[in-house]
């Protein structure tokens, strides 16, 4: 350090010991809120996604062309699926509306329960109706209680693996297995938001049963892993009268797409060392989370995605307001599981705040 510069840094604090000390605001919290409530992912997204975002800026007041095609061909050439069997968009909820109203009104959506809602909840202007299946006390997917649902009247079954809240994922073989039996009976959409989280995820995706013709659809977003939530950019692997009666509606067109989420999901899909360097760094923020779980003797689920699943052993709006009042927002309250809090994986150090404030409010181990 320069002698100036120290000089004037003692000087500096010779006046700090004279002064006054700062009154501290107890109840305002120490920090910007640390958003740990909508599964988002905090590292953001790829460098790769940036550039090309700031790179197609000038292009924004031109309508979307090809861009709809290169990320078409992109996604056909990763899942080795046809591109009449994609569509593109956050389109899950449009596919309940559609699925519902397709074949008059009655007919039933078969899902896990506590679940992810977007799509069984858009079913019901149609007339469809939703049989939530519990999950089991792993608290993953029910497969055999899913299949003892299903009956004549279910228009389909909506499975999300790994799952949300939970955060389980089914094995492997005994998942593609019970997709197969389920969709020679109905169709089965399997929602893998989360599965890049698992570093096995070729091995885990039923995305070859579309390939291969099964009444069987994926959908997957670019708002997780790949950092891009605001940007509303996922897509629909489908049989093909599906896709093409989706598309009929205009779903997927390039007229109901950006082109700055297309340009930047074509980008994501080009940084394969981002995804897998996020799946590490979330793994052990996750990991911290469920020691933390195990010393105080909690019960969680075995999550594999970008949150954590427990029951904190207090109601939670109690809890939820407690962590609030630090400047911790978590997720939203699950049906039938009253004491049970998400937390979504932040930045490092959120975590800690966020493991500091969760571990002054469990009961003593
Ligand atoms: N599927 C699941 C299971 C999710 O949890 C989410 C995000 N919460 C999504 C899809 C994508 O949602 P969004 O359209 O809000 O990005």
């Amino acid at each position: 350090m320069p002698l100036l510069h120290r000089r004037a840094w003692l000087l500096l604090a010779g006046a700090a010991t004279l002064s006054p000390p700062t009154p501290v605001m107890s109840d305002s919290p120490p920090h910007p809120p640390i958003r740990l409530a909508l599964n988002e992912n905090p590292f953001g997204p790829s460098p790769l996604a940036v550039a090309a975002i700031e790179a197609d800026l000038a292009g924004l007041a031109r309508y979307t062309g090809g861009e709809v095609d290169e990320l078409t061909a992109a996604i056909a050439a990763r899942e080795n699926v046809a591109a009449d069997q994609i569509v593109l968009g956050e389109n899950l909820n449009v596919l309940g509306l559609h699925l519902a109203a397709q074949g008059g009104p009655g007919g039933t959506f078969v899902y896990s329960e506590p679940g992810y809602t977007a799509l069984v909840d858009a079913v019901a202007p149609a007339g469809g109706t939703v049989v939530g299946v519990p999950l089991n006390d792993r608290l993953e997917n029910d497969l055999p209680a899913i299949a003892a649902a299903v009956g004549e009247r279910t228009r389909a079954v909506y499975l999300v693996n790994p799952h949300n809240p939970s955060g389980t994922v089914s094995d492997t073989a005994l998942f593609i297995e019970a997709v197969r039996g389920l969709s020679a009976r109905a169709l089965v959409i399997v929602d893998e938001a989360y599965l890049e989280f698992m570093p096995d995820y070729q091995a885990r995706t039923v995305a070859p049963l579309v390939r291969d013709g099964g009444n069987v659809a994926v959908f997957r977003t670019f708002s997780k892993i790949y950092g891009l939530a605001s940007l509303a950019i996922g897509y629909t692997l489908a049989p093909k009268p599906l896709a093409a009666a989706l598309k009929q509606m205009g779903i997927g067109a390039f007229f109901g797409l950006n082109r700055l989420s297309l340009v930047a999901a074509s980008a994501s899909l080009r940084d394969r060392d981002y995804v897998d360097a996020v799946r590490t760094k979330v793994a052990a923020e996750r990991e911290a989370w469920h020691a933390l779980l195990r010393q105080h003797k909690r019960r969680f689920s075995a999550s594999q995605a970008n949150f954590v699943f427990f029951d904190c052993g207090r109601p939670h709006p109690d809890a939820a307001a407690a962590l609030a009042a630090r400047g911790i927002i978590i997720g939203r309250v699950q049906p039938h599981f009253d004491t049970w809090l998400r937390i979504s994986i932040g930045l490092p150090h959120e975590n800690a705040i966020a493991r500091q404030a969760v571990a002054e409010l469990l009961p003593p181990p």
